[in-house]
């Protein structure tokens, strides 16, 4: 299989694998209307609202790997946090939507990131799912 269009990370390839092999059914950057514009979470559980992001550690500023790059800061220090409160703001647009967003790090074992999706798609769809905050390493 390959993975030459940039949007298709292996990480992300690996943990839809496993959620098709627990039968779990998603779509793929399906296209949500939330906060006036179309948001594309890359895995996308239409009937249970569960938005899901696959974050890359550099891009999202992952507490672990997204220690900022030591040159260059005055380019990507801006460019970064723009990334971190576009995040953000994208989390509130669909939770005002009504919709359920799971965030996790490319860092986490798919088997590990695949169990938090199947965890979270078991909840009923009024519980909401905390912050995401917590990493298991
Ligand atoms: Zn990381």
């Amino acid at each position: 299989m390959r993975g030459n269009r940039k949007r298709d990370t292996r990480p992300e390839m690996a943990v839809r694998r496993l959620l098709h092999a627990r039968g779990l059914r998603y779509r793929v950057h399906y296209p949500i209307l939330a906060g006036g514009k179309r948001i594309r979470p890359d895995i996308v559980f239409t009937r249970r609202k569960l938005a899901v992001f696959i974050d890359g550690c550099f891009w999202h500023s992952c507490p672990q790997h997204g220690n900022h790059p030591k040159v260059n800061t005055g380019y990507w220090g801006p460019k970064l946090e723009r990334n971190v409160s576009r995040d953000r703001t994208t989390n509130e647009e669909l939770r005002g939507a009504g919709w359920r967003v799971l965030r996790i790090w490319e860092h986490v074992q798919p088997e590990e990131a695949a169990a938090r999706i199947a965890a979270s798609w078991r909840e009923p769809a009024s519980s909401t799912n905390g912050d995401g905050g917590s990493d298991v390493a």
